[in-house]
């Protein structure tokens, strides 16, 4: 069956209260569009945990810099409409910004310490556009559960916090990034890539995988880590953003790998002028 289209916040209160009346279950993935497979994989498992989907599509400007890509966002409704429709989502909530952020809108929500590092310290106030979207769509259709990528592994535990810090009532589930046969991390972002810059881009996640299997394989040094990792960029004339390891909760930089503390390494990295992120877990 087709979705429905929900555009403003009246209609998305509307299907919100109806859902909650019928005593149904709802989950909710928000999304920025142009979907792929990865996004595909989140609704599935969004389907798995409830009886009702939305998938918002919605590019939000107050999560990107002045000097970002928001105006030139890859944006397909249709496609997009038909591949929800695919995966059996029931409604898809794709407002205009000025819905969202009519004349006079002023407040933000503001995560701590796990927005300040890593794309926080590089993108400026992205995680606080972050925040306020999605605890505007949790307000607005009060999901159960919401399913997060992985891929946006900071988003992801920043989601986590605003849920937790203030009770939403919802169960942030994330989900392992869906890959290209190469490994390259599906993103709608990888539309930008010339031939060149998309062969280039495959030795991130295989820079990766091999520091992952180099931990696996004998305890490797953190240091050391980063080095191969910045150097397996700079190999592929990719320019490094940032390359850290850090404590898979807290997303503080950890100076050594210790048994029973998960880890995670992650990359920012353009490919020319296109800014690409992954991650693994140690
Ligand atoms: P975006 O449309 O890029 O804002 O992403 C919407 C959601 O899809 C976020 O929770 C992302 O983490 C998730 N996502 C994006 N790419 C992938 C991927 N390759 N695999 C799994 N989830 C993804």
């Amino acid at each position: 069956m087709h979705p429905v289209r929900l555009r403003t916040v009246a209609e998305a209160s509307a299907w919100a209260r109806a859902s909650c009346r019928e005593g149904r279950i709802t989950a909710l993935v928000p999304t920025m569009g142009y979907l792929h497979e990865g996004h595909l994989s989140l609704m599935r498992e969004a389907k798995r945990r409830a009886d009702r989907v939305a998938v918002s599509i919605f590019v939000n400007p107050t999560q990107f810099g002045p000097s970002e890509d928001f105006s030139r966002y890859p944006r397909d409704l249709d496609g997009d409409t038909a591949k929800c429709a695919s995966a059996g989502v029931d409604v898809v909530f794709c407002p205009e910004a000025a819905e969202l952020y009519p004349e006079g809108h002023q407040t933000r929500v503001e995560v701590g310490d796990l927005s300040k590092g890593l794309c926080g310290e590089k993108r400026p106030g992205h995680f606080r556009g972050v925040a306020t979207i999605v605890t505007k769509l949790f307000a607005l259709l009060r999901p159960d559960v919401a399913v997060f990528g992985e891929k946006d592994f900071q988003q992801l535990q920043v989601v986590k916090a605003v849920a937790r810090d203030l009770n939403l009532g919802v169960e942030v589930v994330g989900m392992p990034t869906h890959r290209e046969p190469d490994g390259l991390a599906m993103s709608s972002r990888n539309a930008y890539l010339s031939a060149d810059e998309r062969a280039r881009a495959a030795a991130i996640s295989r820079s990766l995988f091999a520091a992952q299997k180099r931990v696996k394989e004998y305890s490797a040094d953190v240091r050391q880590l980063v080095t191969v990792v910045r150097a397996d960029l700079a190999a592929a004339n990719l320019r490094e953003d940032y390359v850290e390891v850090v404590d898979a909760e807290t997303l503080k930089s950890v100076g050594e790998l210790r048994p029973g503390r998960p880890a995670r390494l992650l990359v920012a990295a353009y490919a020319g002028s296109t800014r690409l992120i992954d991650n693994v877990g140690l």
